[in-house]
C-alpha cells in the first residue's frame, strides 16, 4: 500500500486470500512494532497492518494476495490491521488517520463498502471479537472503545475518497412477530405456545409471572401494570402494541 513501510515477515499463508470482504480492526495490546513477533516462525501470527501511535503504517503481507494470520477462519476473506496499544486506550487521531487510509486504500480497490459491521460475512469494517471461537477466540479485541471509533475511520476514510460516508442505519430490534391473534383474559382461559413466549420475555424483564403458557388473572395484572408502566392503553389485552413493548420497551 503506498504511504505504508513494507516489511514483508515469514508468517502467511501464500496465496491465500480468497475474498476481499474488508478490514478487520484489532488491538495490539502492547507496544511498538510486532515484526519481530510476526516474522517468527513460533509466533504463527501476523497480520496485514500494523498502526503506531503515531500514525506510522506497517504491512507485512501482500494484502491482494497472501493471507495474514491475525483471526483464524476470518483470515481468508478479510484483511486485518492491528493497532498500537491497549484497550482501555483510544485510538490515536493518527492512528484513525492511518486506518482511515488503509480502509480507503481497499475501498478504491476492492470496493470495502464505508459501513461499520458486527459481522463475519457482510462486507465493511468488523472488529475481531466478533467472530468468537472460529476467529481464534479473542472478545475484547479491540475493546468498546476502539470498536466504537469505526465510524470515525469511515467518516475519515470518505473524506479521503471524496464521498460522503454512508449513514450506519439504526438498529432495527428483532422481536418475534405478534401472533395474530388478541391474548385476553376470558373464560376458559385462553393459552398457548404465544402466551408462554410472552409470558418467558415478561419475565426476563423482570416481571413475577408463571411461565406456564395460560393467560390468566395474573398474567392479565402483568399485561395491566405493564400497558400503564409504558402509556400504552390500559385494557389487559397482548396485541401488537403491547406484544412489540415487550421486546422492544426500554427496561426501565
Ligand atoms: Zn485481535
Amino acid at each position: 500500500m503506498p504511504g505504508a513501510v513494507w516489511r514483508p515477515v515469514r508468517n502467511y499463508t501464500p496465496h491465500g486470500r480468497t475474498e476481499q470482504r474488508g478490514l478487520v480492526l484489532h488491538v495490539q495490546a502492547g507496544n511498538n512494532s510486532p515484526y519481530g513477533w510476526f516474522d517468527d516462525e513460533e509466533s504463527e501470527a501476523s497480520s496485514d497492518f500494523w498502526v503506531s501511535k503515531s500514525g506510522r503504517i506497517e504491512q507485512y503481507v501482500d494484502t491482494g494476495n497472501d493471507r495474514a494470520w491475525a483471526q483464524g477462519a476470518g483470515n481468508r476473506a478479510y484483511a486485518s490491521v492491528e493497532t498500537e496499544g491497549h484497550p482501555d486506550e483510544p485510538l490515536t487521531p493518527e492512528q484513525i488517520e492511518g486506518v482511515a487510509r488503509i480502509y480507503a486504500w481497499g475501498a478504491g480497490l476492492w470496493a470495502w463498502p464505508l459501513q461499520v459491521i458486527d459481522s463475519t460475512t457482510e462486507r465493511g469494517l468488523t472488529f475481531h471479537g466478533a467472530g468468537g471461537a472460529a476467529w481464534g477466540g479473542h472478545p475484547d479485541c479491540p475493546g468498546e472503545i476502539r470498536k466504537a471509533q469505526r465510524g470515525a475511520i469511515l467518516a475519515r476514510a470518505a473524506e479521503l475518497l471524496g464521498a460522503p460516508a454512508q449513514p450506519t442505519p439504526p438498529a432495527v430490534p428483532s422481536y418475534p412477530s405478534w401472533p395474530g391473534r388478541y391474548i385476553s383474559l376470558r373464560s376458559p382461559y385462553m393459552r398457548g405456545d404465544d402466551v408462554r413466549q410472552w409470558q418467558q420475555r415478561m419475565r426476563a424483564r423482570g416481571w413475577s409471572i408463571d411461565v406456564d403458557g395460560i393467560f390468566g388473572p395474573q398474567s392479565a395484572g402483568v399485561a395491566h401494570a405493564f400497558q400503564s408502566e409504558k402509556g400504552l392503553d390500559t385494557d389487559s389485552i397482548i396485541g401488537p402494541a403491547t406484544w412489540a413493548a415487550a421486546w422492544t420497551a426500554p427496561l426501565t
